[in-house]
């Protein structure tokens, strides 16, 4: 999300003459595109500030504009002090003003309207809504980037067409929860697009070679339809990321989530049914207030049994404005490190089992960057692969025989 912040941030700039800089201490303007998720996001932008802050005693023109969801939370707006602007991402057409610029962009009324400066030439991220209804107990993001909002479909549509126009092979469908996407209908057809499989449908059916993704799922609301729509479509890739953040019912009702390890296993049981060779990955909060052992095994047993292909583990930290914040965060530092191990240990076991199974098999991957003589790319499934090959192969796809695996990589020779 904020990658893709960051694109329209950029292109807003480059428009009323702007240039980036390789390195941070020859900058004017320094924009910052925060986030407020664990506090650990936060220190980094303290930490950040200290350095700015002897660039702007050198250079007082030096202006900072610091964005995202920090911008929005009293307590980062009362530490830091030497921040020049705060700019709601939302209010994003207005910064010329505020830089004192004359823009083109002042006919820009809304945020989605301002074109992106895409980072990359081959993998682009499409917001296909904002904010966030959910307010599970322990998060920030319904507080800082305020109520779901559905993008239109025909912005989204037109946007992903110039992209694929302009030979674009990945795109990334983002919202904190796609699978509520409801956007408002001007006229009711057959035609219409209502939902997010809906959505997805479309895309897939405009014409071109490109992969499309998605992210995040949230389990209490992806539904049967989805799994349709992915099976019915080459285009749209076999993996689903899907936070599961707990595995012990008692948690995750005090993280309002809205849904039992029961109905999650019925799910997973569901998608591999229909999408046998899918890759699922989950989110996961170790450390949640008043997490016992007991609990936390629970939460390992579901590792054992799923056989994740991946999962981002956090340790919970408390976000002040949350519901969870009221209560003691009682599981110490090192007991939260420890479980993040735990779960860390069976990950890689059940990863590596799984990529195991594709020794031997020519994989279509799309490459995306190279590292000291090899070329690395992505599966389908969001696996990594990496090859040797003296050809210039960024972003294109290749078929590759895996030959060997590691739990969160594939390696593999160019067919
Ligand atoms: N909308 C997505 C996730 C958004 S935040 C979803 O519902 O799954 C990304 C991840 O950050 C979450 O999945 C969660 O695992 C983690 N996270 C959010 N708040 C956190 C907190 N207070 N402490 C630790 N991890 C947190
Ligand atoms: Fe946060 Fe829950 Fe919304 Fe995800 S679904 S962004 S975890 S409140």
């Amino acid at each position: 999300m904020n990658k893709s912040d960051a694109e329209r941030v950029a292109s807003l700039l480059q428009s009323i003459g702007y240039k980036a800089t390789k390195t941070i201490d020859q900058a004017d303007l320094i924009i910052l595109v925060t986030c407020s998720v664990r506090q650990s996001a936060e220190d980094r932008v303290y930490g950040l500030m200290r350095q700015i802050k002897k660039l702007k005693a050198h250079n007082p023109q030096l202006k900072i504009v610091l964005t995202g969801c920090m911008a929005l939370r009293k307590e980062s707006i009362k530490r830091l002090k030497d921040i020049d602007v705060f700019l709601n991402i939302k209010d994003l057409p207005g910064l010329p003003k505020l830089l004192n610029k004359k823009s083109e962009q002042d006919k820009i009324e809304t945020y989605f309207s301002i074109k992106p400066q895409y980072e990359s030439s081959f993998t682009a991220y499409v917001p296909i809504m904002t904010g966030c209804n959910n307010y599970c107990s322990y998060c920030v993001v319904p507080y800082v980037r305020g109520r779901e909002e559905s993008r239109s479909p025909q912005e989204i549509i037109s946007e992903v067409k110039g992209l694929i126009k302009n030979g674009y092979k990945e795109i990334f469908l983002l919202g904190q929860n796609v699978n509520s996407y409801s956007p408002k209908l001007k006229i009711q057809s057959s035609e219409s697009i209502k939902d997010f499989p809906d959505l997805l449908e479309q895309i897939a059916k405009l014409t071109g070679k490109f992969w499309i993704r998605f992210l995040t799922s949230h389990p209490k609301d992806l539904s049967d339809k989805l799994i349709k729509v992915i099976t019915k479509y080459d285009k749209i890739t076999e993996y689903i990321n899907l936070p599961i953040q707990s595995g012990d019912d008692q948690i995750l009702k005090k993280m309002n989530r809205g849904y039992t390890v029961a109905h999650y296993k019925n799910l997973i049981k569901k998608i591999r049914q229909q999408i046998p060779n899918a890759a699922i990955s989950t989110d996961i909060i170790v450390g949640f207030p008043g997490e016992t052992k007991e609990q936390f095994k629970n939460t390992c047993k579901l590792f054992e049994e799923i056989k994740f292909d991946m999962a981002y583990i956090n340790q919970y930290s408390p976000r002040q404005e949350t519901v969870a914040a009221r209560l003691k965060d009682n599981v110490s530092k090192a007991e939260k490190k420890r479980r993040d191990k735990v779960l860390t240990v069976i990950l890689s076991k059940t990863a590596l089992a799984n990529n195991q199974k594709l020794v031997g098999e020519t994989l279509e991957v799309l490459v995306d960057a190279k590292k000291s003589e090899y070329w690395l790319g992505k599966t389908r499934t969001f696996k990594v692969v990496k090859f040797k090959s003296n050809k210039d192969l960024l972003g294109k796809f290749v078929k590759i025989k895996i030959a060997r695996a590691e739990s969160f990589g594939l390696w593999g020779n160019l067919v």
